[in-house]
């Protein structure tokens, strides 16, 4: 049988076209990069965990009322998923400070936000993903106002739900990038993946900084026990129906 075509082949995912032009297959890889690419490695059997904690916590948001574009799992670390048009912003919701929030303006890793911080960033990587003002959104007319309003609610919807969610599992959600597209109906759902790719997650039963982290961030400045912190994520989320 000859490999089908791919349509689009990203740092962690190839995605396929299906016989239904609705429908598109998101094969999720092992393969790891941080720092725009700068970085890379391989997580053992990151693909099939990413696909199941993705597949996990779409299935949940779903059933609480969030429209996202997964549809099922027919493998391990496949995914079938409505074929939307990318919003080309990553949206990033922080509850905690960490990562580039620290880097940019001073703030302490682990001060507890007043409340829920949304970001957006543009999906670019020649430009290395800048954070976005809301004047610079409407001069890129990357999305209207009306739009930025509604991702900025379903992101703080999202994390909401999320936060409960870890938090049942004794994990803390500090951080985490959303991505959505547009259907041809031109509503906003919610799209990408969701895990330790791309939250931040601390095991809420380790206080030491470098041994709570169950996140890439392990990978990107080589804490060790990668594979092992994303199956501890794995197996905490699968253990919490939805
Ligand atoms: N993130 C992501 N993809 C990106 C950039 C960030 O998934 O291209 C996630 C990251 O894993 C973290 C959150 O978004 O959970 C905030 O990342 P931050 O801006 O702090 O960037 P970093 O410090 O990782 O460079």
């Amino acid at each position: 049988m000859t490999e089908p075509q791919i349509l689009y082949e990203g740092k962690a995912k190839i995605l396929y076209p299906t016989d239904d032009p609705n429908i598109l297959l998101t094969r999720f890889k092992d393969d790891a990069t941080a720092f725009n690419a700068q970085k890379r490695g391989t997580i053992v059997g990151k693909g099939e965990m990413n696909c199941a904690i993705s597949s996990h916590l779409f299935q949940m948001l779903e059933a609480k009322g969030v429209p996202t574009h997964w549809i099922d799992r027919p493998a391990t670390n496949e995914m079938r998923v409505r074929a939307v048009k990318i919003v080309p912003l990553e949206v990033v919701v922080r509850n905690i400070a960490a990562g580039s929030l620290c880097r940019e303006t001073g703030l302490a890793v682990g001060m507890e936000l007043p409340r829920p911080l949304v970001e957006f960033y543009y999906k670019n990587d020649e430009l290395g993903d800048p954070l976005l003002t809301i004047d610079r959104l409407r001069l890129l007319q990357l999305a209207t106002p009306e739009q930025i309003e509604q991702l900025r609610q379903m992101a703080l919807q999202v994390n909401q739900i999320l936060t409960a969610f870890f938090q049942e599992c004794g994990i803390t959600l500090v951080d985490f990038k959303l991505e959505f597209g547009m259907d041809a109906e031109g509503n906003l759902i919610l799209a990408d993946e969701i895990s330790p790719d791309t939250c931040r997650l601390w095991n809420q039963a380790a206080t030491d900084p470098s041994q709570r982290v169950m996140d890439k961030d392990r990978f990107r400045h080589d804490l060790g026990n990668v594979e092992e912190a994303y199956r501890q994520v794995l197996e905490r989320v699968l253990a919490h129906p939805v």
